[in-house]
């Protein structure tokens, strides 16, 4: 038979489904995977409740229930004072994964470049090769996660369409200062270039960090799609309702690829989340100081048992050196290890660069409950004690 579609044959299944289920298997607390282990804001699931009960069932509109059309349109003026037309400039989408899809999908010609940045989500680099796109990677590296602003100048040209940025970012926390996103923005305005600007982890962030869209920046209101999650915000991630904010002349585009993926997102997660969007300060202020909290409590469990555990100024994650443990095989091989050995799953950081990672990080999750994370912490510690030697760790597979 003839072949399929050689990308998508030659793309593995997402390193998160693979982690989920080898901790499935051995029966491993889930520090993998970014997900939330309660549930969110109670006024937001009755709202979903109830919404599924009045009669509002069928297809809504193609770009998103006006009432959170609304919700995100306020919600753009009231975090970061950014002006946005509820009608023609917000698109409602099956999740923050769809709206990237789309944007993606509505500003690239094959033949465009896109400039990205490692470590990247692993969406990014199948999606714009498969829409003929030339992707030009530029590199972010442990420890510091600093951005090399000479390379990212390098890596815009003629051919520069957009730029891919996610702050927070996944998996490393940073979130990009005014700075670095003033060096970005000069260079798109030079190049005459548009932002996909991946922003699901806006109210993750910790200890005075503040997220800043670069659509805020002087000269960019129009250049950027500005997209966020309600998964990430509302600890909802099975939801899968994102939203597009932009200029109408991006945004129409971004409705006519989300036509073509899938039309449109279930209406009653739409209210639900328009609820949520409304909640006041105290919410989004106590997310991030709940998080902040079991960052803390994660950290200083693996800093105890001699992880070189690093920074996270946001989103759901913290990545840490293994090898003063005396792991001597990569992050992939460490991540099944204390899978399979110890009983608690890590995210290889090398799974979110192309090649040539740095190959002795794990990224952990710390949004679970505290009881969990700190199972999660004694079982890891249990394990490197009691394994005592480097050969001994080195050849226990
Ligand atoms: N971007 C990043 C950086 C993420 O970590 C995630 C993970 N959830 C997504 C996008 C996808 O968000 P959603 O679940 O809303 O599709
Ligand atoms: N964003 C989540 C993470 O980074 C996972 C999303 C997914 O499983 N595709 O862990």
């Amino acid at each position: 038979m003839k072949p399929v579609n050689q990308l998508l044959s030659a793309t593995g299944t997402t390193v998160f489904t693979v982690m989920s289920a080898l901790a499935a298997q051995h029966g491993a607390i889930n520090l993998g995977q970014g997900f939330p282990d309660t549930d969110g804001p109670a006024e937001v699931i009755q709202a979903a409740a109830a919404a599924l009960r009045d009669g509002r069932n069928q297809y809504p509109p193609l770009t998103g229930v006006p009432e959170l059309r609304a919700a995100v349109a306020s919600a753009n003026g009231r975090f970061y004072g950014l002006s946005i037309d509820s009608a023609t400039e917000v698109v409602v989408t099956s999740g923050a994964t769809e709206a990237i899809t789309a944007s993606l999908m509505a500003l690239l010609n094959p033949g465009d470049e896109v400039v990205l940045i490692e470590p990247l989500y692993d969406t990014y680099l199948p999606v714009v090769r498969m829409l003929g796109a030339i992707p030009r990677l530029v590199r972010l590296l442990p420890p510091r996660w600093e951005l090399p602003r000479a390379e990212l100048a390098a890596a815009f040209g003629p051919k520069t369409k957009a730029i891919l940025l996610n702050t927070p970012m996944n998996p490393c926390g940073k979130v990009f200062t005014a700075a670095e996103l003033a060096f970005i923005a000069d260079l798109m305005v030079k190049h005459d270039a548009y932002a996909v600007c991946d922003e699901v982890y806006e109210h993750l962030t910790y200890d005075g960090w503040r997220h800043i869209p670069l659509m805020t920046l002087p000269g960019l209101r129009d250049r950027c799609l500005r997209i966020g999650s309600a998964g990430k915000t509302f600890s909802l991630t099975g939801w899968k309702v994102g939203y597009v904010s932009g200029p109408a002349a991006l945004c129409s585009v971004v409705a006519k690829a989300h036509q073509n993926l899938t039309f449109t997102t279930p209406p009653n997660l739409q209210r639900a989340v328009a609820v949520g969007l409304g909640l006041d300060d105290g919410y989004f202020a106590g997310l991030a100081s709940a998080l902040a909290a079991k960052r803390d409590r994660l950290s200083a469990g693996l800093a105890g048992i001699g992880f070189a555990v690093l920074p996270a100024m946001g989103s759901y994650f913290v990545t840490a050196d293994f090898s003063p443990l005396g792991f001597v095989r990569d992050d992939v091989a460490f991540c099944r290890h204390i899978t399979e050995q110890a009983g608690v799953t890590a995210i290889p950081v090398s799974a979110f660069f192309e090649r040539d990672a740095p190959g002795h990080y794990a990224r952990f999750a710390f949004c679970k409950q505290d009881v969990l994370l700190d199972e999660a912490v004694a079982r890891l510690r249990r394990h490197f004690r009691g394994q005592g030697s480097t050969a001994r760790l080195t050849a226990a597979g």
